[in-house]
């Protein structure tokens, strides 16, 4: 059967004023991802002052951990950051396109027919193979391109990295002099884990081998590494998830801000009699008679299945009118059903929002219910969901869930919050 097209040419072309965009994407939306940046920005202020005097990058890889690395990023070099990691080059173009003038290394590194890319965006290139040094020094040695690059030696993780040995043959380069490195890196095992072995024996091996790059910037930690103590620290550290709010510390409290908060929309409420099951596989059952609030959001919105509840197991926790309440059932694709018997009869209604991440649920709590860690959840933001930023340089905004929309309006008006969709995000 043919689909009859958008009988309403009359709607075509039309630019809704910021305001109606707004109004309309918040009546539309099924879910709400607000993103903080000033607790972004707040975080990285105290992983900064934790590691003075080295310097506090950022690394915005992953769309800054599936926070949006165009507005992190400004607001990060707004409070100071100059020197940011990405894994890939078009997460380094990403980045170079608002912001000109800081440093950019891409951790996947360089590989064959990259370097006329690498100097276009002058991106550094974080290199872990003689081969790619190599390949390297004969697309600069032959354009002229001296814009440097990351060396990167393995200790102890075995992914990427030169041995030891290999960074040894580099010294004699160094002590020439002009050999085009502006820092020597290393990547920690367990920093998550204080008393962890594995710690000491990189930070002895770092040390060492850093020591021999005469006048060459060194870094070593992570987020977690951090709080290893300054020892850990060197030149530069290096944080991600510590700045979207993941507890970088997670033997003990969380010293980093909350930074993002997710609601979904509830978009039916419904009774089910005793013993009655709900949802795929029938493998949650109704002990009372109850009532429940199904909210849109499901594992295609990075809420994963393993939060579930069944006859055995409790599942994931959601706010509903300032209460917690569990998951009733599988989760599905696009939904999740919320046991609410426990709330006043008339304390929710169809319509309402439900908070699957803030009001007290963390990230790593999610986290430890989807049997994974909060980089995970973080990366698995859905995209379905419209996306508010708060904070940051600018007064809050809210781009439109389309990019025309968006592009066609210019920049939003003063003082209107941005809500960014899928495509824009
Ligand atoms: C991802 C990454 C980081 C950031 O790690 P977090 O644990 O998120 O702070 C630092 N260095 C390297 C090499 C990485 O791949």
């Amino acid at each position: 059967m043919n689909i009859v097209s958008d009988p309403t040419p009359a709607l075509k072309g039309t630019v809704l004023s910021p305001e109606a965009n707004q109004a309309a994407a918040l009546a539309t939306a099924t879910g709400l991802l607000t993103i903080d940046l000033d607790a972004i920005v707040a975080n990285w202020r105290k992983l900064e002052k934790t590691a003075v005097p080295a310097e506090c990058a950022g690394v915005v890889k992953a769309d800054a951990y599936g926070c949006g690395a165009v507005e992190v990023s400004k607001a990060l070099a707004s409070a100071g950051c100059k020197t940011f990691f990405v894994a890939t080059l078009d997460e380094a173009r990403v980045v170079r396109d608002v912001l000109p003038r800081a440093s950019i290394y891409a951790l996947d590194g360089f590989f064959q027919n990259t370097g006329e890319t690498y100097a276009k965006i002058d991106c550094k290139p974080v290199i872990g193979d003689l081969n790619e040094l190599a390949e390297w020094d004969v697309f600069c040695r032959r354009s002229g391109w001296n814009g440097g690059t990351a060396l990167h030696i393995d200790t102890g993780m075995n992914r990427l990295g030169l041995t030891i040995a290999e960074a040894q043959g580099i010294i004699p380069r160094i002590n020439a002099g002009d050999h085009g490195i502006t820092l020597v890196m290393s990547h920690l095992v367990s920093a998550e884990l204080v008393n962890h072995q594995t710690n000491a024996k990189q930070l002895s091996a770092f040390r060492e081998i850093a020591s021999l790059f005469t006048n060459v910037p060194a870094s070593l930690s992570n987020s977690s590494g951090i709080y290893l103590g300054a020892q850990f620290q060197f030149d530069l550290v290096r944080p991600g998830a510590a700045l979207y709010g993941v507890n970088p510390t997670p033997e003990a409290d969380n010293p980093m801000q909350p930074v993002v908060e997710l609601k979904a929309r509830i978009v039916q409420i419904r009774s089910v009699e005793r013993g009655e099951t709900v949802g795929y596989g029938g493998t949650w059952t109704a002990r009372r008679p109850t009532r429940l609030a199904i909210v849109a959001a499901g594992y295609a919105d990075g809420y994963f299945r393993a939060a579930g509840a069944n006859d055995g197991t409790r599942g994931a926790e959601v706010v509903v009118a300032g209460k917690r309440c569990p998951v009733a059932g599988r989760i599905s694709m696009d939904l999740t059903a919320i046991d609410i018997t426990d709330l006043p009869p008339n304390a929710v209604r169809r319509g309402h929002m439900a908070t699957l991440i803030g009001e007290g649920i963390t990230v790593d709590e999610l986290a430890h219910h989807f049997g994974t860690i909060g980089y995970e959840v973080l990366t698995n933001l859905g995209r379905r969901y419209a996306r508010i930023y708060k904070g940051g340089n600018a007064p809050p905004r809210i781009a439109d869930a389309t990019a025309e929309q968006s592009a066609a309006d210019g920049k939003p008006a003063e003082g209107v919050p941005t809500l960014t969709g899928k495509s824009a995000a």
